[in-house]
């Protein structure tokens, strides 16, 4: 179910059910792009139309933060809980693992996402990670990473760029990647890389 929180649409979806969404995507196999919704970027969508825009043309949009919960709520649509996106991240690596999803990280500062693939494959041994690449690319670079995240062919791209670039960023590019799903996780390489 969609909830409609100040003209920005938000999926009554709680964690698990979200997963389940992700890998209908990935069966479908077409480009899907899923926003962590906060509710800084609530706020800036108020005065960015481009922004909402982009937000209500998403495949699927989450609650992330207490904030968007509560207007939920108070305007009578409750949505389930907080799904935010390194929460998001975690369950699905965890799934990935099971089901062989390939898994593929851009963004954060040059290493972070190496080191963060490390952490997670000590944890989920059997992990797929197609490919890294860090999210200060010169221009004259973006033809290479854009090539290299096509032919790692993976079915889930994490872009670690902070909200709401990373946003732009997928929407930018998703069609000539052609990855299943694409999603925003602002800073969780970070948090992952520890
Ligand atoms: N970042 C990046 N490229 C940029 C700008 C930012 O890779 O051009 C990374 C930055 O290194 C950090 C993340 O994006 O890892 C932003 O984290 P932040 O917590 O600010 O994002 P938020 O969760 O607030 O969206």
């Amino acid at each position: 179910m969609k909830v409609n929180v100040l003209g920005t649409r938000v999926d009554a979806l709680d964690t698990e059910q979200v997963v389940q969404e992700i890998a209908r995507f990935i069966a479908e196999g077409n480009p899907h792009q899923v926003v962590t919704l906060n509710a800084e970027i609530l706020y800036r969508a108020q005065r960015d139309q481009a922004l909402k825009e982009l937000i209500n043309t998403a495949d699927l949009v989450t609650p992330d933060g207490a904030g968007v919960v509560w207007a939920a709520r108070r305007l009578k649509q409750p949505v389930p809980e907080r799904v935010t996106g390194i929460d998001l991240m975690y369950r699905l690596v965890k799934e990935a693992e099971r089901t062989g999803w390939r898994l593929f990280l851009f963004g954060a500062a040059p290493g972070v996402a190496e080191e963060a693939a490390r952490n997670l494959k000590k944890n989920y041994p059997k992990l797929q990670i197609a490919g890294t690449f860090h999210g200060y690319p010169a221009s004259n670079e973006e033809e290479a990473l854009l090539s290299k995240i096509r032919q790692a062919r993976p079915h889930i791209l994490f872009v670690a760029l902070g909200a709401p670039r990373q946003e732009y960023w997928i929407r930018r590019h998703m069609q000539e990647l052609n990855v299943p799903v694409s999603i925003g996780v602002g800073g969780s390489f970070d948090v992952i890389a520890g």
